[in-house]
């Protein structure tokens, strides 16, 4: 488990002091993935920087399984830097040496022996499917395979946390599908602790267990990535799943924005307000995407011949969280219903 806790950094410029991190808390739990995400700006490669130990923080504690990273300095902080791999965005392989030696460069580093190092690098080759490739050189490989290459060395050293920065961006769809089943597995078969420093909102909603939302050095949202998306009033969330801007289209009396709370909703709910309830639901918009946890989903549908409440009701005993659009919404359905107790 990894923790960190009130990271501050700032530098000395000659326009003076610069207030980079401005006290970051975040735990991230063996076997899970949190996502990090931010405008640029906001603070992402100096929170990278710090969490890798490539640079010191100003001030704060990075915990692993315990131990306080940040105050180590020399002999002592190259040992414990181990328990952090990281991947960057560029894999930053050596084009001179082949895929297995790119590999073995921390084992060797390390002073590792021969044959131990051999089985290592066969072990972590075949680990990121790239058994077949260890002869070859980094120029004959596709980006997701490089990026596959960086992932098994910085996996070399047997770490506790992997920080990928960055990793996916700048791969085409197909690779960046194959680097993140393969952080998927190693979160499960490794129990990894993985921190995703990224501004690929696609990558973290396929992946990430929780979401911290940096901003201006701050942590401005936290928390799991289906409690984000089910959360109206998340900025993040709205931005993990992005919905049109709608109105109630004509026939219908109000639209509800429907978000997978529960990891088994049953896929025909929307027929079942129909065939059990009598409603007529309209779909307007939305996204529902497998996720390691179950289905993660957020959907907006205009509703007829049903109350609000008894449909936010029903929906709920569903594991669906239902929200009206707007207070806007809410005020003209109330229009309407006022409409209608004069017309009566
Ligand atoms: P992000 O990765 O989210 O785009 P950065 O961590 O690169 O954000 O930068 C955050 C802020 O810190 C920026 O305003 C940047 O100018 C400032 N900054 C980063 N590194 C330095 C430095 N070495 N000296 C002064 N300011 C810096």
């Amino acid at each position: 488990m990894i923790e960190i806790r009130q990271l501050h950094k700032h530098y000395e410029t000659a326009q003076g002091r610069v207030e980079v991190l401005k006290g970051i808390d975040l735990d991230v739990q063996s076997g899970t993935i949190t996502a990090v995400v931010g405008p640029s700006g906001a603070g992402k490669s100096t929170l990278s920087h710090c969490i890798s130990l490539l640079e010191k923080p100003s001030s704060g504690q990075i915990l692993v399984e315990g131990k306080d990273l940040s105050v180590l300095s020399g002999k002592e902080l190259c040992a414990e830097r181990r328990a952090i791999g990281t991947i960057f965005q560029n894999s930053a392989l050596l084009r001179r040496m082949t895929v297995a030696e790119n590999v073995a460069l921390p084992l060797r580093n390390l002073g590792v022996v021969h044959h131990e190092m051999e089985n290592r690098v066969a072990e972590l080759l075949n680990r990121v499917g790239l058994a077949d490739w260890a002869n070859s050189y980094p120029g004959e490989l596709s980006g997701g395979q490089r990026q596959r290459v960086g992932i098994a060395r910085a996996l070399a050293l047997r770490p506790r946390l992997l920080l990928s920065d960055e990793a996916t961006s700048g791969l085409d769809p197909e690779s960046t599908t194959q680097v993140l089943e393969l952080l998927d597995s190693l979160r499960t078969d490794l129990g990894l602790a993985i921190i995703l420093i990224t501004h690929e909102m696609d990558v973290v909603r396929h992946i990430a267990d929780r979401v911290a939302q940096l901003d201006g050095g701050r942590i401005a949202e936290y928390g799991e990535l289906r409690g984000l998306v089910a959360d109206p009033g998340s900025v993040t969330g709205s931005k993990l799943l992005p919905l049109r801007p709608d109105l109630v289209p004509a026939g219908y009396d109000f639209t509800l924005t429907v978000a997978y709370q529960a990891a088994n909703v049953d896929p025909a709910w929307i027929s079942r307000l129909g065939t059990e309830h009598g409603a007529r639901v309209a779909l307007l918009g939305g996204s529902v995407e497998a996720h390691h946890e179950g289905t993660l989903g957020r959907v907006e549908i205009g509703l007829a011949g049903i109350a609000a409440e008894q449909a936010i009701a029903v929906l709920a005993g569903w594991g669906l969280r239902a929200t009206p659009r707007s207070q806007q919404l809410l005020s003209s359905v109330a229009d309407r219903a006022e409409r209608i107790e004069v017309a009566v």
